[in-house]
């Protein structure tokens, strides 16, 4: 193997024995939780990687960095998720690579994603993010819409052309009632999932805990996370 690939063969199998340790300690079965590594920043030879280490699923967060990635990674066996903030005029973009949208948070985006998918014949996978920082109907410093604002956007995703409601999506607040308490935000995004699944029981997907917090997410009942630095590295530049 390369150094490279032994070093993520090192750092997955860590990641992995994390969320196992954190499946047991919780009484969840292990296959609960489903590993999305989030590959920003990172070229797409570590995708490749990736891949034939076994992995999956991977998130990428800037259309500009995740379009010639995924192209480069077609013939790859990998599900995408693009997790960022996603302004409308990239919407063709990502909807020629992406199998879920996390980050769905007002209605214009929920338009314009259901044109192009439908425009395209693709059926994409919506999450909608849920900002846990935010007032009850405001939308959150780094996206995601307020928990008042979830049943709305729901219904408009669950009745949009070539849109599935799959389920809702947060990343821990750094303000507000719930910095520094990730396990008690990852619960209530939880409770707002138990909420949706009255009207919309199919949407169960529960995205939830990043390298620093995934113990938390998975105590929580969160069905997926999203580990980037734990797996590549710490990032050179925010992103
Ligand atoms: C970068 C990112 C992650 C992963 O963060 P790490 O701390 O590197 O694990 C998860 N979710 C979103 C939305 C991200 O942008």
């Amino acid at each position: 193997m390369t150094d490279r690939k032994d070093e993520l063969a090192a750092n997955l199998a860590k990641v992995e024995r994390r969320i196992a340790d954190a499946c047991a300690a919780a009484g969840r079965a292990r296959d609960e939780v489903t590993l999305i590594v989030v590959t920003k920043t990172y070229p797409a030879s570590d995708v490749r990687i990736l891949a034939e280490l076994g992995v999956r699923h991977v998130a990428e967060n800037r259309d500009q960095d995740a379009a010639p990635k995924a192209a480069a990674c077609s013939d790859l066996p990998l599900t995408w998720h693009f997790v960022g903030q996603l302004q409308t005029n990239k919407v063709r973009s990502v909807v020629g690579y992406a199998d879920f949208v996390q980050s769905v948070d007002r209605s214009k985006l929920v338009t314009a994603l259901s044109k192009e998918a439908a425009r395209t014949g693709r059926e994409l996978g919506c999450l909608i993010q849920v900002a846990l920082d935010a007032g009850e109907s405001a939308r959150g410093e780094r996206g995601g819409v307020a928990p008042g604002g979830i049943g709305e956007l729901a219904d408009l995703v669950a009745a949009a052309p070539g849109l599935r409601l799959d389920g809702l999506m947060t990343v821990a607040p750094l303000t507000g009632e719930y910095a520094g308490r990730e396990r008690a935000a990852f619960e209530r995004l939880v409770v707002l999932s138990t909420d949706l699944r009255r009207s919309h029981p199919a949407a169960t997907m529960v995205s939830a805990g990043m390298s620093t917090d995934l113990e938390q997410a998975v105590a929580a009942g969160a069905t997926h996370v999203r580990v980037g630095s734990a797996v590549l590295g710490v990032r050179p530049r925010l992103g």
